[in-house]
């Protein structure tokens, strides 16, 4: 090699080593503390794990793995988690309670935990008294409530994670739905600004309209967050179902709540609830638009 063309080649590594760098530097700029930084194949995962505990229905043993499951996941996040355990029509309720400080709670966002105990609206009348797996009905809201605990910035304002037990056996001898939602209530003294629940949100199908018992105030500024992120096909601005979910004890005592449902599910209390009716894609979705809300809540 020649002078010449020693000069000229270390001419060109130096030339590539500023664009490296600089290239490197716009990229951090750039990088967005509140945006993309929910996992939905993490969040995808936890739903599959989910399922593997079995039915989580009250008093089963899968019941119990999800709540020591959940412990875990939300505490190496960084969040403390408190139980409030009580009764309600004689059935122990375990609601599961994540904070990451002591300030009382701005919003509040709450997911059902627990998988209805009989697919009594399987199209197979021989599967009727078998449980469901839950993988959207239940798994899909756990599992996009924990990767919001792993990605949720921390000077977000105050957030508590409530992952509500019983919600998932009315129309049964002896039970009654949103079981554990009532207890809370009831039993928790707080006053968020906004409750927002998710349920069945995962399927890959996703059409969550807007529930009409819901905050409208809430619900429009949700509706239009995950319009401006590109979710438009998704949260489709139009009022569908009206819902009694874990929402309603919220707004019977006064506190503006929102329901993010996806009641168009064809597997709905069957034995067909299975996480291959679930895609990332929905979890992102809605991960997505209620973690650039909460931040918008914040600035
Ligand atoms: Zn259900």
């Amino acid at each position: 090699m020649t002078k010449r063309a020693v000069s000229i080649y270390l001419t060109l590594i130096g030339s590539l080593l500023i664009l490296v760098l600089g290239l490197y530097a716009a990229s951090f700029l750039n990088r967005k503390p509140d945006s993309a930084s929910f996992d939905s194949s993490h969040a995808y995962a936890d739903v599959q794990t989910q399922v593997t505990f079995g039915a989580r229905i009250p008093g089963s043993q899968g019941h119990a793995q999800i709540r020591e499951w959940m412990r875990t996941e939300l505490e190496s996040a960084g969040w403390m988690v408190e139980i409030q355990q009580t009764e309600r029509m004689g059935h122990p309720i375990y609601n599961i309670i994540a904070k990451r400080n002591t300030e009382p709670p701005q919003i509040i966002l709450g997911a059902h935990y627990d998988t209805r105990m009989i697919a009594d609206n399987d199209p197979d009348t021989t599967k009727r008294n078998e449980p469901v797996a839950g993988a959207n009905d239940g798994a899909s809201g756990v599992a996009v409530l924990l990767e919001l605990a792993r990605s949720l910035p921390d000077n977000s304002v105050p957030v508590w994670l409530v992952f509500f037990d019983a919600e998932d056996n009315g129309r049964i001898e002896g039970w009654d739905w949103i079981l554990g939602s009532r207890a809370f209530v009831e039993e928790i003294p707080v006053q968020p600004q906004a409750v927002i629940i998710v349920d069945m949100i995962g399927d890959a199908d996703l059409n969550i309209y807007l529930e009409q018992n819901s905050n409208v105030t809430i619900r429009t500024e949700i509706w239009s967050t995950a319009e401006k992120l590109g979710y438009g096909k998704q949260f489709i601005n139009q009022e569908k179902f009206s819902m009694e979910d874990d929402h309603t004890p919220f707004l019977e005592a006064g506190i503006p709540a929102v329901d993010l449902i996806d009641f168009d599910y064809p597997y709905w209390h069957t034995t067909q609830d299975t996480p291959d009716k679930v895609s990332a894609e929905s979890l992102q979705a809605v991960g997505d638009t209620l973690l650039n809300w909460i931040m918008e809540q914040t600035k």
